[in-house]
């Protein structure tokens, strides 16, 4: 069978990642990466797509025109109408809503059948066929970053829920009249155990004066970085291998509430899998292991003992493998 690649990009909160993946066997041929940072308008969103995707083709010498080339597809952070294409808001733009007819405008520039999602259901995907997700029917996905997403898989397709919804983790109530969550609902997960949250704890302790090896391992300006980045998952991981008090203190405290929240997933969906992503989640053991334990114990028996909790298999590339396989009409949602 001739080859067929796809054009996958993932417009995350913090980076814009695209590639050309052969459909067939998940592999990445070319990637390009830029930082996201909130764009002006939609001409300007639109023109950092074609940027990023006309430089991973460049990179895998796949011209505009290419016969192997079947689609593109786009995972984004926000709300998106799948079924029309359509951006209806975005946290990467900086007007709260539009209506952004982004399928059609990928097709006039690429020249291929193009659709899009929302990024964590886009990385579900990628995860469900070439990642952690293979062999299982039903599973769910956690990817911890900004803040704390996720989606719901059965059968290799995805489910979407009435209004497209479905599997939002990171916006259960788990503990009540708690945090502001960034959704201006309260006590939810994603206050706690988001990269964000994390972020915002330890920089609120060390303003507070509490003594911490951190200090000596962060840059200068930590203060403003967008999307809980202004400390690396990198400086975490090094923190806690150093055995810092204040570092181990907030992340065990961010895994016990992202255990209770998976165990309230698990008891409600019964998965046979749930996958764990993200860049904290990749560099910090403690995160993944503590979180695993406490959703296990914190479950009902059955379900708790029954479920693989396991960590992502593709990394950053799971959402440009994703969009690729949805640009390529090779998977459903
Ligand atoms: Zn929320």
């Amino acid at each position: 069978m001739a080859a067929r690649f796809g054009l996958g990009i993932d417009f995350g909160g913090t980076k814009l990642l695209a590639a050309v993946v052969d459909l067939s066997t998940g592999k990445v041929l070319g990637a390009a990466k830029k930082k996201s940072r909130a764009a002006d308008g939609p001409d300007e969103l639109m023109g950092r797509l074609y940027e990023v995707g006309d430089a991973a083709l460049k990179e895998a010498r796949v011209p505009h025109g290419d016969p192997r080339l079947v689609g593109v597809g786009v995972g984004i952070a926000g709300q998106v109408d799948a079924v029309r294409g359509v951006l209806l808001g975005t946290p990467n733009l900086s007007q709260a809503s539009v209506e952004l007819p982004m399928a059609a405008r990928l097709t006039e520039h690429f020249g291929v059948p193009a659709a899009l999602r929302n990024d964590v259901q886009i990385a579900a995907l990628g995860e469900a066929r070439f990642g952690a997700g293979a062999g299982a029917a039903d599973f769910l996905c956690v990817f911890v970053g900004t803040g704390v997403g996720g989606a719901i898989v059965r059968d290799g397709h995805l489910v979407p829920g009435a209004t497209g919804t479905a599997g939002e983790i990171g916006h259960l109530v788990v503990a009540a009249d708690g945090r502001l969550c960034g959704c201006g609902g309260r006590g939810h997960l994603e206050a706690y155990a988001s990269r964000t949250a994390i972020t915002r704890a330890l920089l609120g302790e060390l303003k507070r004066g509490r003594p911490s090896g951190l200090r000596d391992l962060l840059p200068a300006t930590t203060e403003d970085a967008p999307g809980g980045t202004a400390i690396r998952s990198g400086i975490l991981a090094k923190a806690i291998a150093a055995r810092d008090p204040l570092v181990t203190e907030t992340i065990l405290d961010a895994a016990r509430y992202l255990g209770y929240g998976l165990a309230s997933a698990v008891n409600l969906l019964n998965p046979q899998r749930v996958i764990l992503g993200g860049g904290v989640i990749e560099a910090v053991d403690l995160l993944f292991e503590t979180a695993r334990d406490r959703a296990r114990r914190e479950a009902l028996p059955v379900p708790g003992a029954a479920v693989e909790i396991v960590r992502a298999g593709l990394g950053d590339n799971a959402g440009v493998v994703g969009a690729a396989l949805l640009g390529g009409g090779m998977v459903g949602a």
